[in-house]
């Protein structure tokens, strides 16, 4: 029974200072498992990064050479390659120095150049703040990681040592620094299934944060494992011998979880220290896979297995690779024992993740070449959400939902097991597949019943997408999609529409003010139209007539630089611009007024989204009065052939069924009711405010007549 968990080793870690490397330790450490020459290429290394950070020191006061020195080492203990080890020495001096790329790529090779770049933060100046920064820096090092994926390996080696370190640094930059592990790296590093990166990351961060309950829990946890020793050596015991009986070898070891783990695990559950200590957890390790299942007979043979909770990671490995088997018994005195089985090669990659056998994923090793597939995938899934994107911080937003996944597994129509992260619903599915079927979903079946598109999905149902090709994402989706994936391929599309929604609008705008200088678009001279472009920086004649459309431009001001017409002319005597209602997502409806056709309406422009139609008596827009620029002259097309709310209240006797008989009554004026709110008044008296859909001034009209038939009902009026 081996007595050195993680979490005694990583209390080691954190608690003893490291002690001073120099760099003929690293080579020897190297010189075990790689040859002569590439030992003496991280020599060359090493003394290149300390020449050029000659004369620098850390906050501690230390030579910086230390720190590259110290990172080198975390990697060259993870047996990475050379190169890997060399931009470890020299991850810094592109940005602390005055070393450049080209110059690593001339004097080491283009790989270690990369890699250094891509751990390369960009410089400061280019960004208004620091979240900006932090975002932007995060999708250079991913996108240079989706080429090597050594450049994340370098990086959180850099940031284990930094974290180890951060004692000597100001309170705020500590916390700051501590935050974004535990936000960012710690979950990359379990994403890509760095086990031990991940605890120690996650411990480090806890410490810097939450020092006292550190403290308290990594003192009750020496304690409980003293008081455990008795029955945690008598299952050992046990276990080995039926072993014995069997033929089997294996090594066994208790196991417990990481302190931050453990934390998260009373804070989301609100299970109080005991309560989480109150498992027996052991790991058995073995020889092959098929041992891992002849174990799980012997452990299920000698205590009785809780129902449930078996669990075949080997044969449907988790996202970033992970296999093992686990199964809960009922142990002695009824203690719960949770067990994972696995290969010694499945605990190598439990532990190391990508990074496990580095310079031999060759065709033995075919549990470290899934990680690398399903990380390339990963990565690939990451590219495709940061074309998405539209900046770089709601890039860094889609990666945290990213990051913090829990799965679930299910089907598809052929059989095939997907991975999903709980919560996710059957659009989230349907994007997952591809993102052509998620652009065209309708309905889902799940086991062979029509679901809404909204509902969750859990693990072991068959799903089957049903597509049109007329369909399209609808906003809404929005409200209920989780996965990274659906977000961020529905904001595209959504996008794209508006923009040529935008594009229409704009157009209409720049002929309605152009009519004033009676010209048109389509006869405005090709000369001009680029000399305004270049003005206003821009690649197109679309781009702008898109920035009109959206109310980022003034359509005016615009008309008068096209036609070369300083002066500003009589508004008036251009023809108001007609709303149909079918203009999309650039024209909208003020939810103050609510307009219908019929009432007298106005328009103002608000930059990014377009125009929002108000009625002309609205209230709201009296402040807004002022801005003459941002105001538009708009009417009702003759024909508007779609349904708009309203919202009426109708003063009712307080009486039962009154709610019904009005939604009888405003369904028979051919409307139906959006929304209620019953507001009660004294005096048996109670003011329901109804939102309903009509089709305009009249349809609403024929609604109060029908209303006004109910005897119980007082009052009835529009709301403004
Ligand atoms: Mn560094």
């Amino acid at each position: 029974m081996s007595e050195k968990t993680t979490v005694a080793a990583e209390l080691e870690l954190v608690h003893n200072a490291e002690p001073l490397l120099t760099i003929e330790d690293l080579c020897f450490a190297a010189s075990n498992y790689l040859e002569a020459k590439p030992v003496d290429d991280i020599r060359r290394a090493y003394y290149f990064a300390k020449e050029a950070h000659e004369g620098q020191t850390r906050s501690s006061g230390e030579p910086y050479i230390t720190h590259p020195l110290a990172v080198a080492h975390v990697l060259t203990m993870m047996h990475m390659d050379n190169e890997c080890i060399m931009a470890g020495l020299l991850h810094d001096v592109i940005e602390d120095t005055e070393v450049s790329r080209e110059a690593l790529a001339v004097e080491f090779s283009e790989e270690v150049a990369l890699l250094v770049d891509g751990v390369t933060k960009l410089a400061k100046a280019a960004f208004e703040t620091q979240q900006h920064a932090q975002a932007e820096n995060l999708r250079k090092m991913l996108l240079a990681m989706s080429q090597d994926i050594r450049v994340i390996i370098v990086k959180l080696a850099d940031r284990l040592h930094n974290m180890r370190t951060l004692g000597h640094l100001r309170p705020d930059k500590r916390r700051r620094i501590a935050h974004e592990t535990l936000d960012i790296y710690a979950p990359i590093a379990q994403r890509l299934g760095m086990n031990l990166m991940r605890c120690e990351l996650e411990d480090l961060g806890f410490h810097v944060l939450y020092p006292i309950r550190y403290r308290v829990l990594s003192d009750a946890v020496r304690k409980a494992r003293g008081n455990r020793k008795e029955i945690v050596s008598q299952i050992t015991r046990s276990a080995l011998e039926r072993m014995e009986q069997e033929g089997l070898t294996a090594e066994i070891q208790g196991r417990e979880k990481n302190l931050y783990s453990l934390y998260q695990k009373m804070v989301s559950k609100r299970l109080t220290f005991s309560e989480v200590m109150d498992v027996y957890a052991f790991r058995i390790v073995v020889d092959d896979v098929d041992a891992c299942y002849r174990m799980l007979g012997v452990v299920h043979n000698l205590y009785k297995p809780v129902q449930g909770k078996f669990k075949d990671y080997i044969a449907i490995p988790k996202a970033n690779g992970y296999q093992s088997l686990h199964t809960v018994l009922f142990g002695p005195y009824g203690v719960p024992i949770e067990v994972q089985i696995r290969s010694r090669d499945m605990d190598q990659m439990a532990e190391a993740g990508v990074a496990a056998h580095w310079l031999y994923k060759t065709g033995e090793n075919e549990g470290s070449n899934q990680a690398h597939r399903l990380a390339r995938q990963w990565l690939q899934g990451i590219l495709e959400m940061q074309k998405g994107s539209g900046d770089s911080v709601e890039f860094l937003e889609n990666l945290r939902i990213d990051l913090f996944p829990e799965e679930i597994y299910v089907f598809t129509p052929n059989g095939q097991i997907m991975a999903m992260q709980r919560g996710a619903s059957v659009v989230d599915f349907a994007y997952a597949v591809h993102s052509d079927v998620g652009n065209s979903c309708v309905a889902a079946k799940v086991g062979r019943h029509l679901v809404p598109l909204s509902t969750k999905l859990e693990t072991g149902q068959s799903v089957e997408i049903i597509t049109a090709s007329t369909s399209h994402p609808n906003p809404s989706w929005l409200n209920f999609v989780t996965t990274a994936k659906a977000r961020s391929s529905i904001r595209h599309y959504l996008k794209q529409l508006r923009n040529e929604d935008a594009e229409l609008l704009g157009r209409r705008l720049l002929n309605k003010h152009l009519s004033v200088f009676s010209s048109v678009v389509d006869d405005l001279s090709k000369e001009r139209i680029s000399q305004v472009l270049e003005e206003f920086e821009l690649d197109n004649f679309e781009q702008l007539l898109g920035e009109l459309g959206l109310g980022n431009r003034s359509a005016l001001v615009v008309a008068q630089k096209l036609t070369q017409n300083g002066t500003s002319l009589d508004e008036e005597s251009a023809a108001p611009l007609i709303i149909a209602g079918t203009e999309g997502l650039v024209v909208s409806f003020a939810r103050c007024c609510h307009p219908i056709p019929g009432d007298p309406i106005h328009g103002f422009i608000s930059a990014g989204r377009g125009i929002v139609v108000h009625q002309a008596s609205c209230k709201n827009t009296l402040k807004l009065r002022t801005q003459n620029e941002k105001w538009l002259d708009v009417t009702w097309a003759d024909d508007v052939s779609r349904e708009f709310p309203v919202d009426i209240i109708v003063h009712a006797k307080n009486q039962r069924g009154v709610l019904a008989t009005v939604a009888v009554a405003v369904s028979e004026a051919d409307s139906n009711i959006d929304n209620v709110i019953v507001d009660e008044r004294d005096g048996g008296y109670s003011d329901l405010h109804l939102t309903i859909e009509v089709t305009d001034r009249q349809h609403l009209a024929q609604v109060i007549r029908r209303l006004r038939r109910v005897d119980l009902i007082e009052r009835i009026s529009r709301k403004n």
